[in-house]
C-alpha cells in the first residue's frame, strides 16, 4: 500500500531487538495514527527471527529478512541496496530508524540510493499537513528545531531514550520476506568485534545512575560512585571532563559527545552542569546534584541541589541506605 511508514528494528548482539527500535516503532505508531497511514517494521540479519517478534510487540507487522552477509560484513553496507528496492516496490512514504552507529548508517545509505533527504537525531516527531515534522536539539542543546521534508518521502534518525516504548495491547505478525534482488555495494568487512570497555554497566538501560564529574577529584574518588551507585543497584555515568582526565573510560561519558541517557533517577556528584553535560541527561525523571558551589549550574535544573562536599554527603547517604536495609 502506497504511502506507509516503515520502521527499521535493529537486532542487539545476543539477537533481542534493540531498545532503540522499540521506541522507534512507538513513535512511529503514535504518527501512523495520527496521519492514517499503516506501520510496518523490517529486521534484516544473519538470524532476524528473535528481533522481528519482539517489533511486532510494537507494531502490527513485520518483515523478517534472512542476509547472511550481515553477519561478516558492516550490515549496511550488505542490506542497503535491496532494502532501497524493497522500499521503492512496496511505495513506502517515510523510514523511521534509530541514531544508533548501524542506524545511521543505513539511513545515510538509503538517502543516496532512493534520493530522499534525512533528518538526523530526531528527539520526538509528529505529523502535520501529510508529513512528519522532527523536532531536533542542535547546538548543544541550546536550540530546538522542527523541520518537514520538502519532497513526499524522507528518512528519520531517532535518538535513544526520545520515548518510553510503549507495547501494544496484542503483538502483530511476522512474515518471511526476501530482498528484491539489487546490485551490491562494496562490501565492508568486519575484521574483528570488540565488547566496549564498560558495557558490563549499560548507562543508556539504566533506571539509576550515579554520575561522578571534575569535583570527584580522580579515580579513587570514583570508588563512592560506584559505591553509592551499587548500593541503588543504578549503573555509574560520567562528565567529559572526567572521561578526558582518564579516571573512566568513555563508555560512561553522558552527554553532547557521550551517550543520551534517561534513567528515573539521576545523581550527580561533583558535576557543575555544563549545557553539554545536560543535553544527555535532561530528560532524566529525577535529578539529583550534590555540589559544594551554591552557584553551579546544575542548580538551575535540578529537582534536588544538596550544596555540601560530595565526599561527605555521598558515604552519608550509602551509610542511610545500608542502615535502612538493617
Ligand atoms: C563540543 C563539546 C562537547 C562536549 N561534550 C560533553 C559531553 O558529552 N559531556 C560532558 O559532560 N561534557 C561535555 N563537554 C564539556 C563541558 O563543556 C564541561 O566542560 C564538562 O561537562 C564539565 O564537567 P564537570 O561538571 O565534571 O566539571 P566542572 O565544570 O569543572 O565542574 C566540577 C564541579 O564539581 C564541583 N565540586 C568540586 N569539588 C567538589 C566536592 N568535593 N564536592 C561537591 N562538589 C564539588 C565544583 O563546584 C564544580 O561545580 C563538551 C564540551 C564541548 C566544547
Amino acid at each position: 500500500m502506497a504511502g506507509e511508514l516503515l520502521v527499521i528494528g535493529e537486532i542487539q548482539s545476543g539477537g533481542g531487538l534493540a531498545r532503540v527500535s522499540a521506541e522507534v516503532a512507538t513513535i512511529a505508531r503514535r504518527i501512523g495514527e495520527r496521519a492514517g497511514r499503516p506501520v510496518e517494521g523490517i529486521v534484516i540479519g544473519a538470524d532476524p527471527g528473535r528481533a522481528a517478534s519482539e517489533l511486532v510487540g510494537y507494531l502490527p507487522f513485520s518483515h523478517a529478512v534472512s542476509e547472511p552477509e550481515a553477519a561478516d560484513h558492516a550490515a549496511a553496507a550488505a542490506v542497503a541496496p535491496g532494502l532501497a528496492a524493497l522500499i521503492a516496490q512496496r511505495g513506502l512514504s517515510h523510514v523511521l530508524v534509530g541514531a544508533s552507529p548501524d542506524g545511521r548508517d543505513l539511513a545515510g545509505m538509503l538517502s543516496a540510493l532512493l534520493g530522499w533527504g534525512v533528518l538526523v537525531n530526531a528527539i520526538d516527531v509528529g505529523w502535520e499537513g501529510g508529513g512528519p515534522t522532527v523536532e531536533m536539539s542542535v547546538f548543544g542543546g541550546r536550540l530546538l528545531t522542527s523541520s518537514t521534508f520538502a519532497g513526499e518521502h524522507g528518512i528519520v534518525t531517532v535518538r535513544p531514550n526520545a520515548v518510553v516504548a510503549e507495547p501494544l495491547a496484542e503483538a502483530g505478525r511476522v512474515v518471511e520476506t526476501v530482498l528484491p534482488a539489487a546490485a551490491a555495494l562494496p562490501a565492508v568487512n568486519v575484521v574483528q568485534r570488540v565488547a566496549e570497555a564498560g558495557a558490563a554497566a549499560p548507562i543508556e538501560e539504566a533506571r539509576i545512575i550515579v554520575a561522578g564529574g571534575r569535583g570527584v577529584a580522580g579515580p579513587v574518588g570514583f570508588g563512592i560512585v560506584q559505591e553509592l551507585a551499587d548500593e541503588l543497584k543504578g549503573a555509574v555515568g560520567a562528565t567529559r571532563a572526567a572521561v578526558d582526565a582518564g579516571w573512566i573510560p568513555y563508555a560512561h561519558q553522558i552527554g553532547q559527545t557521550g551517550k543520551i541517557v534517561k534513567p528515573a533517577l539521576y545523581l550527580a556528584l561533583g558535576i557543575s552542569g555544563a549545557i553539554q553535560h545536560k543535553v544527555g541527561m535532561q530528560t532524566a525523571e529525577t535529578i539529583v546534584a550534590v555540589n559544594r558551589d551554591a552557584d553551579a549550574p546544575i542548580g538551575e535544573y535540578a529537582d534536588l541541589f544538596v550544596v555540601g562536599d560530595l565526599f561527605a554527603v555521598a558515604p552519608a547517604i550509602v551509610a542511610e541506605l545500608r542502615a535502612r536495609r538493617g
